[in-house]
């Protein structure tokens, strides 16, 4: 369940007048969200209740505000990659190390941009685990996918599977490294959104 869904839900439920399925909704979230629970102990605190729900409320925002940042660097990072890769093997001599920048920068970058696709259906995952294991494995689909198609670019074979396969095996460590930043990113991600 959303958090922002909760905290619309945690004044009816301090008054006592939400459904019962509503009130263990809440209870729930309580007993899994830090952030939902902290904002729940300010609404039931009669002292400064007002200036605590504020703060929390302060700082959720700057949470939204730093995923968002967090999203649109990634996004600039991948095409600044991509497009120094382009010059890059643009200015490499036909025969001579063709298609090292391109195996090196753009298709590693290119499929690292496809898998941030997912980070706008982050809503549709039931837990910040799941979201950040599939956004890991969109970065590998992506990898191979873009290197595919860079094989059958450069070679003119069409056996998708295989060849990518084959990318993905040579550019092993630039790949693992980018799943697991993929991973972890996805999760800071995820954190700050306040998902589960
Ligand atoms: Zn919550």
């Amino acid at each position: 369940m959303n958090c922002d869904v909760i905290r619309d839900l945690i004044p009816l439920y301090v008054d006592g007048v939400c459904s019962d399925e509503s009130r263990y909704t809440v209870e729930t979230h309580l007993t899994k969200c830090e952030s939902c629970k902290q904002y729940y102990e300010a609404m039931t605190t009669p002292i400064e209740r007002e200036e605590s729900v504020k703060a929390i409320k302060k700082t959720h925002k700057i949470h939204l505000w730093k995923a968002s940042l967090l999203q649109s660097a990634l996004f600039f990072i991948s095409f600044l990659v991509i497009t120094v890769g382009v010059a890059l093997e643009a200015s490499t001599a036909v025969g001579e190390g063709n298609s090292h920048w391109a195996s090196v920068l753009v298709v590693p970058a290119t499929g690292f941009l496809l898998s941030l696709v997912n980070w706008y259906f982050v809503r549709l995952y039931k837990s910040r685990l799941s979201f950040s294991l599939f956004s890991a494995l969109f970065t590998l689909v992506g990898i191979v996918l873009c290197g595919s198609w860079a094989i059958w670019h450069y070679s003119g074979f069409f056996q998708i599977a295989l060849l990518g396969g084959g990318f993905v095996f040579s550019n092993i460590f630039t790949t693992i490294a980018l799943i697991v930043a993929s991973y972890l990113l996805s999760l800071l991600y995820a954190r700050l959104l306040g998902k589960e």
